[in-house]
């Protein structure tokens, strides 16, 4: 793995945890080339410290990692054999080893975990869920079912959408405000799949009346991603038997999965149609403001400070998954604590090839604020700021055209870019050059020229 690859990892953990946790865990870590470029072998020098790594904060380091390399798939820890240069026990060791300081970060280091008892996931909450057109329905009927479960006409509630939406941010949401009312509440998370594992387990083990009353006894059972029942016989009917239980006690079931209960494949028909009996919602994916208000408040939780116009590039390109505007803000976080330098559209761009939407806005505005620029002989800047000289104003609104011309930007993130103007600046200039361009030929040709540039 390349140096600064993991570098980037390492500064993606160290907004994770603590300082001392850093210092202690993770500084001296040392990625070891192996032949999969799959796995993260990591090396330490010595046997505690790789155990309780892999014990604590194995995923943690995974995800980190898959922030910034997509690829990794599993991390792995192994301690000492000489393939790296080893750090000798010195006294930090000891002083990492003794049981008090050990007991001490165990116990910190489990604000990091998941809840024990539910296995709920403390960052997904109602709080840090930002409403928006496309998922506003949903989060309303989450809400009424937590505040009230089982009390409800949505019974069960079922929620769908596509991936990276916040499917499993609503149903764990659910749990975690029952949770935090602490009315005695048996709240029980699981995946379908998990589901499925756990049934099988139980019946090659020959425990599974214990396995069908665990669930049978839950207030609140939430499994995620149902369709993952699909074509799994035994499995669907030991689950329509938890459900009739359930629901006939008055329980509250919550469900996601990816389509509409009508077009999941693979399942029987009676569960299909117990899915509906409730509530069934939908999750779209968020409009242009909503994204931007996701990334802004992404931001401002991992104290990141970046410009208004840049938050509207990435939610402009980025448009089909919340998941992957997360990912953009844990990049930008790494580099910028690396190089300690500003975040601007150029980097942002260099820095998402990959995960931008294809085909959409490859041409940046600043590309096209320098060819406007160089071919009316005016400095970037006066296009870019307030000045109000003719020639400057001309050479701006004619900019504006073609950015709305050849590229998707919004007007909104057009406004943006040529000194923070709103975007009815913007339907004013776009109006101006196209009376112009009727009156003048030589505008008209000073425009396509211009726009021929960017043609390949
Ligand atoms: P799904 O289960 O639909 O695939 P997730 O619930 O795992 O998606 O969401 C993916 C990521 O996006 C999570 O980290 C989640 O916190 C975040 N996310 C999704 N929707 C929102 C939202 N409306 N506000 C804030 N974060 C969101
Ligand atoms: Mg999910």
């Amino acid at each position: 793995m390349h140096k600064q690859t993991w570098n980037q990892i390492l500064a993606q953990i160290s907004f994770s945890v603590d300082q001392l946790q850093f210092d202690t865990w993770f500084k001296q870590l040392s990625p070891v080339d192996n032949a999969s470029s799959n796995v993260l072998t990591l090396q330490t020098h010595n046997k505690f410290i790789s155990d309780f790594l892999e014990q604590n904060y194995k995923s943690l380091i995974l995800k980190c990692a898959q922030s910034i390399s997509a690829d990794i798939e599993d991390i792995h820890f192994r301690f000492g054999n000489g393939a790296h240069p080893t750090v000798n026990k010195n006294l930090t060791d000891t002083r990492a080893l003794s049981p008090d300081f050990i007991k001490r970060h165990t116990e910190t280091s489990n604000q990091y975990k998941e809840i024990p008892a539910s296995r709920l996931n403390k960052r997904f909450i109602f709080d840090s869920f930002v409403v928006g057109s496309g998922n506003e329905f949903a989060r309303s009927a989450a809400t009424a079912v937590a505040e009230a479960p089982g009390k409800t006409k949505f019974n069960p509630l079922l929620i769908y959408g596509g991936v990276g939406l916040g499917k499993t941010h609503l149903l764990q949401a659910i749990g975690n405000f029952i949770h935090s009312l602490d009315q005695g509440f048996t709240v029980s998370y699981l995946t379908s799949e998990e589901f499925y594992l756990e049934f099988i387990d139980a019946i090659k083990n020959n425990v599974a009346k214990k396995f069908s009353q665990k669930y049978r006894t839950s207030d609140v059972l939430l499994v995620d991603d149902v369709q993952f029942f699909s074509g799994k016989e035994s499995t669907q009917e030991e689950f329509f038997y938890v459900f009739n239980t359930l629901y006939q006690n008055g329980k509250q079931i919550v469900l996601t999965s990816d389509l509409p209960p009508s077009s999941l494949k693979g399942l029987q028909d009676r569960l299909i149609s117990r899915f509906q009996w409730g509530l069934c919602v939908d999750i779209q994916p968020p409009d242009l403001e909503t994204r931007v208000a996701i990334l802004k408040r992404k931001a401002e939780e991992d104290n990141l400070n970046i410009p208004e116009n840049v938050l509207y590039f990435i939610a402009e390109n980025i448009s089909s998954n919340i998941r992957e505007l997360e990912g953009v803000i844990i990049r930008l976080l790494a580099y910028a604590s690396i190089t300690k330098s500003d975040i601007t559209i150029d980097l942002v761009q260099s820095l998402l090839k990959k995960t931008m939407d294809k085909g959409k806005s490859k041409i940046s505005i600043d590309e096209i604020i320098e060819k406007v620029s160089d071919y009316y002989k005016v400095p970037q800047n006066h296009v870019r700021e307030k000045n109000r000289r003719k020639e400057v104003a001309l050479c701006r609104q004619i900019a504006m055209y073609i950015t709305k011309s050849i590229t998707n930007y919004s007007l909104k993130t057009i406004g943006l870019n040529f000194g923070g103007r709103d975007h009815s600046t913007v339907i004013h200039a776009i109006q101006q050059v196209e009376k112009l361009k009727d009156k003048d030929e030589s505008i008209l040709q000073d425009v396509n020229y211009i726009i021929s540039m960017f043609k390949d």
